[in-house]
């Protein structure tokens, strides 16, 4: 995008019509003069006759012709001057809204499009991080690389970007970061767009907005439960396999406060037939990301289960539900799940054990 430029009169504009209005006042005066004179000179000789009336007629038509140059003059100076100090107006209402969205300075990396209001340096080793993320995830769901472009609109501080939302986006619930599609034409992917500032948690923002436009410029009709999973398993830094330490932690030991895990794919997979547009609660993506983490880490059976299901979905408008697929290939999915999470480690990064 392009800002178009105002053009407006500036000072040497004013100088230049200033100096007009200075050489027209002079020829006025001389002008007034020489009428005053020869009026003096008429009346002291006492020729107040047809000859001076006619002469006293032109000098009036004359008169008047030149004043109205001079309004026009000092009319053409005001309209200058109003015009300038609302296009001025105008030029800061352009600074605000530049100031309300970022898309001034622009970076791409493979297909995610980065604007920002200044600048980008110190972003572009995350920039080549979430690049990477893109082979990965595309590596891990056998996907091919796409080019469908994914726009991430990136705001300086929270405050700018709750303001920028809340005026574009007034539905929709306050969260850290979004992933926003619009539709597209005979399924296709619309076009995909992230809004996120630049906090301290950018990092895991972007990761887990940027899983969104992937998995939606590749895959359509990807249940909601699966879309959070997905983006769970993949915000995550690529060093710690996955595993979400703070999901896993309040899943194996629950304070007295939090509900008891009891995981139940079947329910999770009726809340994205209800097409609810978000889960309801943190439990729901804690549920989520650890039947992801499961499909993808138990062996390569359920990961194959997995990615066959994401690509099944796409020509298939009644897929086997993975639940189902889960029953028929383990007699209690869900125990399965528990056994799985309690057998990853939750101590160091450096000692997490990865599976096949
Ligand atoms: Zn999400």
């Amino acid at each position: 995008m392009e800002v178009e430029k105002l053009n407006y009169p500036t000072e040497r504009d004013y100088k230049s019509t200033w100096k007009q209005s200075l050489v027209a006042r002079i020829i006025l005066g001389r002008f007034l003069s020489n009428t005053w004179i020869s009026f003096s000179f008429l009346i002291s000789k006492k020729k107040l006759n047809t000859q001076f009336l006619i002469d006293l007629s032109y000098r009036t038509i004359f008169l008047y012709f030149f004043m109205m140059g001079i309004i026009g003059c000092t009319k053409l100076y005001q309209i200058n001057r109003s015009s300038l100090d609302k296009k001025v107006d105008q030029e800061n209402a352009v600074d605000s809204e530049e100031e309300s969205f970022p898309y001034k300075n622009t970076i791409r990396r493979s297909q995610f499009v980065f604007y920002s209001y200044k600048k980008m340096t110190g972003e572009v080793p995350l920039f080549d991080e979430l690049e990477v993320m893109q082979v990965e995830i595309a590596r891990n769901l056998q996907l091919p690389l796409s080019t469908h472009l994914v726009h991430v609109y990136l705001f300086p501080t929270e405050e700018k970007y709750r303001t920028f939302m809340h005026s574009k986006y007034p539905n929709l619930p306050s969260r850290r970061a979004f992933f926003v599609e619009t539709p597209g034409s005979r399924g296709a992917a619309g076009t995909l767009m992230v809004y996120a500032p630049w906090t301290d948690y950018i990092r895991q923002d972007l990761r887990h907005e940027l899983t969104h436009g992937i998995i939606h410029a590749s895959f359509h009709n990807v249940p909601l439960w699966l879309d959070e999973g997905l983006a769970e398993y993949f915000e995550l830094p690529v060093e710690q396999h996955g595993v979400n330490r703070n999901h896993l932690e309040t899943i194996l030991h629950p304070k007295k406060t939090q509900e008891k895990f009891e995981p139940n794919l079947a329910r999770l997979e009726q809340i994205s037939e209800k097409n609810t547009r978000l889960l309801q609660n943190r439990n729901e993506y804690r549920e989520s990301w650890a039947w992801v983490h499961f499909l993808l880490h138990h062996s390569p059976e359920t990961k194959q289960l997995l990615v066959s299901y994401l690509h099944d979905i796409q020509t298939n408008p009644h897929p086997i539900p993975l639940s189902l697929s889960l029953r028929n290939m383990f007699e209690d999915p869900s125990l399965e799940l528990i056994n799985h999470l309690h057998s990853l480690p939750i101590l160091q990064t450096s000692k997490v054990r990865t599976h096949p």
